[in-house]
């Protein structure tokens, strides 16, 4: 068995939708378990109509509903299913979400208020939609595929927006589930990024977490591989979107691939090769839109490449925050009353640097800045830097080799760099720039370590 997870660009509309059951087909014998995302930019515009309920605007939150939401949904099903009465108890289904989500919203007008949990309830229906309209889709070509709702088996804790399935509770739910389906020689098909607390009330994993969902099912079901279906070839040496001379990685690490995603690279949420790692079950990276190429898989370790850097990620929207030591300089306890206040605040530091006299670290979570630099300002002074982006360059081959800092540094010389860091497992290597010098740097790195 294997799982198969469609992005939301792989299921934005119906030519999306029939690509993913073509290749659904062509597995066939694999016994796949098919987890999909929201059809690409739904997830946005549910939490922007959201924002805009809540601020008070409700005409113009009903008005994305109509606009995009509803439209985009009814077009691909009327698109993918024609039969009756299929066709009507599809449109008819999808009229009865829309009508919710309309409620939702007017209630959240009426509150003006928005609590993570409501966030979630709404954003739900996004991976919602799309499974309902890629299932009746997939029987309409005469696959029997078969609709799990993942909130009646990913269940996790109660932190909305991020929340963390567990195994333990899931594991039953989810064989007594999916295995029956699967003897039946049925396709199951469910969301990606979506669960519930024990108590059944809808959470979500975090932005790109239907990667997440999919490792948690192989996981939890013993899959022979995780595919990961997207819009691009698989891991590739940068962001194709940034530099499109990026080149198509064979494989990469699960060090590497972790290291990558948690610096950025879109292409896998960082959670994502946890469960997998844990059950030594192999990822795979291909592209819905090119499904012949040979895609990227993600190993246990290969024999290592002398002076082979792999990829570089890059991350935007970061806060560097610079603590210098009044009294104390680093005295003993200093670290630990620095990071108790970021752990109270929940608050997770990416990138940490010290000096003599002070701590640079970053975060990339804003929202309880202001409370954090009051708290630190009680023992020591601090600044802050808006609007900075880290860079990682990655690969196992690194620690064999001398001399790649130099070269990348040479690269971006009358670039302004801080915060040079290396990851403990001698793997990566990142720093800080200013957002505004990626694209630069982005290129130039690339130029230097992978155009020849
Ligand atoms: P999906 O909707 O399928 O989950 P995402 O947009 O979340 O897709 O992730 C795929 C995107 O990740 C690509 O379109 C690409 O722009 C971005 N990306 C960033 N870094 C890399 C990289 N090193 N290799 C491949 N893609 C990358
Ligand atoms: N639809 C969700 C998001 O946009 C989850 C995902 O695409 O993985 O974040
Ligand atoms: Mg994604």
């Amino acid at each position: 068995m294997i799982v198969m997870k469609f992005g939301g660009t792989s299921v934005e509309d119906a030519a999306a939708m029939r690509q993913v059951i073509e290749i659904v087909r062509s597995k066939r014998a694999r016994q796949p378990i098919v987890v999909a995302s929201a059809m690409a930019k739904i997830t946005d515009t549910l939490i922007r109509s959201a924002q805009l309920a809540r601020e008070g605007q409700e005409h113009q939150a009903q008005k994305l509903l109509t606009e995009v939401v509803a439209l985009r949904h009814r077009q691909a099903a009327t698109q993918l299913v024609v039969s009756e009465p299929r066709c009507r108890a599809l449109q008819e289904s999808l009229d009865q979400y829309i009508v919710e989500l309309r409620t939702f919203i007017h209630g959240l007008a009426i509150l003006g208020e928005l609590s993570p949990r409501s966030l979630d309830a709404i954003v739900s229906y996004g991976e919602r939609l799309s499974t309902l309209i890629l299932t009746t889709a997939m029987q309409e070509q005469n696959l029997d595929a078969q609709l799990l709702d993942a909130r009646q088996f990913i269940i996790t804790d109660d932190r909305f927006t991020k929340a963390t399935p567990s195994l333990e509770l899931s594991d039953p739910r989810a064989r007594s589930l999916v295995l029956p389906l699967l003897e039946r020689d049925a396709i199951p098909v469910t969301q990606g990024f979506i669960g519930a607390t024990p108590q059944g009330v809808t959470t979500t994993l975090g932005r790109g977490g239907s990667d997440y969902s999919a490792a948690i099912i192989g996981a939890l079901l013993g899959a022979e591989a995780i595919e990961i279906w997207t819009d691009v070839d698989g891991i590739l040496t940068t962001d194709p979107k940034l530099v499109p001379q990026a080149r198509l990685l064979e494989s990469v690490t699960f060090q590497e691939a972790s290291e990558l995603a948690y610096f950025g690279a879109k292409v896998l949420h960082p959670s994502t090769l946890l469960p997998a790692v844990d059950k030594n079950i192999p990822v795979y990276v291909y592209n819905t839109k090119n499904p012949k190429s040979p895609g990227t898989r993600i190993t246990m370790r290969e024999s290592p490449t002398p002076g082979a850097l792999k990829a570089i990620a890059y991350k935007k929207g970061i806060t560097v925050i610079n603590i210098y030591s009044t009294r104390m300089l680093l005295a003993h306890g200093f670290l630990k009353a620095i990071f108790e206040i970021f752990d109270r605040f929940e608050t997770s530091v990416d990138l940490l640097a010290t000096s003599e006299v002070s701590v640079s670290l970053t975060i990339d979570e804003t929202r309880r800045l202001d409370r954090i630099v009051s708290e630190l300002q009680k023992f020591s002074t601090v600044t802050v830097e808006h609007e900075r982006a880290i860079i990682c360059l990655v690969g196992e081959g690194m620690k064999y080799t001398p001399g790649i800092a130099a070269r990348a540094f040479g690269a971006i010389r009358d670039i302004n760099i801080n915060m040079i860091s290396q990851g403990a497992s001698e793997i990566n290597i990142s720093f800080i720039i200013r957002e505004a010098d990626v694209p630069t740097v982005l290129e130039r790195l690339h130029r230097e370590f992978f155009e020849p």
